[in-house]
């Protein structure tokens, strides 16, 4: 057992004693020492154990005391959060399920241990348990707050439909607009069918999606990705340049999408010159990476490197000057080559750290592009934008 609990269980002690001193001096001192009797023997029985690192005597001797003791009710909530908080659940468990052995306990608080209890069986994964203790809240005070953690266990068992209904409900109940979670949900269902190449739940799903939100710019990539795969090139492009009337952000995901499209259609010079466009908007360096590829392959290494040089003055960057050193680099010989190895060799350690995509919510880094933070769960908390980019435009 360590400060955290030793912390909740003294301080109310201390201020006792504190606060003895303080009232001894203008009230009458027998009282209080009267009112110091009245604390339950159990607590400082269990308080011993705690000091001797004996927690689950301590926690024997708490949950009976609170079988006895109306008054430490919100003490003992507060010693099951902080132990499902330190990970210990199955103590958390023993403190809720405690509280619902009681007889005598209020409605409101039977919901509020039924709506913790719920939260220690997710987070020690029991989902299954989880489910059942906040599927048994509807109509109670903590209802709201049950639906929304149904929601996260269908999240984390990727059961979306049911995730859906469960936000749509909450939506009714509580007034909260959850259209762009509803909206991930569909694209979710959506990108599952197109792996498994299942059209018509995809278009389905998609549709759902733009119903949710209908500028939703996952469902428009994947709108278009689901057209590609049925040969409709113009109708993909169609979806993914839509994405620039409502953000100019996330062109960066679909760049590598466009440009191939475009080459497809034998119009890699338009392609080139659109991609071009953006850049000038909205500074990217996904979108840089495709611009540098194409210039390379359509106007020769020179071009390319004065594009480089370019963009890397407009915004100076590590990873831009990791670009411009491999381009310098593919034409140089001899010595200067040898040179450039070295420097670009020092250069790649640091801009591959610098290349991640971050959670705006939670700070984890990730090399590849998530709608939801793998870390902290949170929908759409990443942008589309490397973290030295965030760096340089902050
Ligand atoms: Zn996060």
């Amino acid at each position: 057992m360590d400060t955290e609990v030793l912390f909740l269980l003294i301080v109310p002690c201390a201020f006792l004693v504190f606060g003895l001193g303080w009232l001894a001096a203008r009230i009458d001192i027998k009282h209080l020492l009267e009112s110091a009797r009245t604390l339950p023997r159990s607590y400082f029985r269990g308080l011993n154990y705690l000091l001797n690192e004996q927690p689950d005597q301590a926690l024997d001797i708490f949950i009976e005391a609170v079988q006895t003791d109306p008054d430490a009710l919100d003490l003992y909530f507060t010693l099951g959060a902080l132990f499902r908080r330190r990970g210990e659940s199955d103590r958390a468990i023993r403190v809720h399920e405690s509280l619902l052995v009681r007889s005598d306990l209020s409605e409101t608080d039977r919901a509020r241990a039924r709506y913790e209890l719920g939260l220690d069986f997710l987070k020690a994964g029991m989902l299954d348990r989880a489910e059942q203790s906040f599927a048994s809240l509807r109509d109670t005070p903590q209802e709201n707050a049950a639906l929304a953690a149904l929601m996260d266990v269908y999240q984390i068992e990727k059961e979306w439909q049911k995730a859906i209904q469960i936000a749509q409900e909450l939506e009714q109940k509580s007034g909260q607009d959850l259209r762009k979670k509803i909206a991930q949900y569909y694209c979710e269902i959506a990108e599952r069918a197109l792996a498994l190449s299942q059209d018509e739940q995809a278009e389905a799903a998609l549709l759902q999606a733009f119903t949710a939100e209908r500028t939703h710019v996952r469902a428009a990539i994947l709108a278009g990705d689901l057209s590609l795969s049925q040969g409709e090139v113009a109708r993909a492009l169609s979806y993914w340049l839509g994405i620039e009337k409502h953000s100019d952000l996330h062109l960066a995901l679909v760049a590598q999408r466009v440009m191939k499209a475009y080459v497809t259609q034998h119009q890699a010079a338009e392609g080139l010159r659109l991609l071009h466009s953006w850049l000038q908007k909205s500074a990217s360096l996904d979108v840089l990476e495709v611009v540098f590829e194409q210039t390379l392959q359509q106007q020769g290494p020179e071009a390319a490197h004065q594009l480089l040089l370019l963009e890397l003055k407009r915004t100076p960057t590590l990873i831009g000057l990791d670009k411009l050193v491999q381009s310098r680099l593919n034409m140089s010989h001899g010595q200067v080559r040898e040179e450039l190895e070295i420097v670009k060799t020092l250069l790649y350690q640091y801009a591959r750290r610098l290349s991640r995509y971050t959670c705006s919510h939670c700070g984890f880094k990730a090399r590849q592009f998530y709608w939801q933070c793998p870390g902290c769960q949170h929908w759409n908390s990443y942008v589309p934008r490397r973290v030295e980019e965030l760096e340089v435009m902050s």
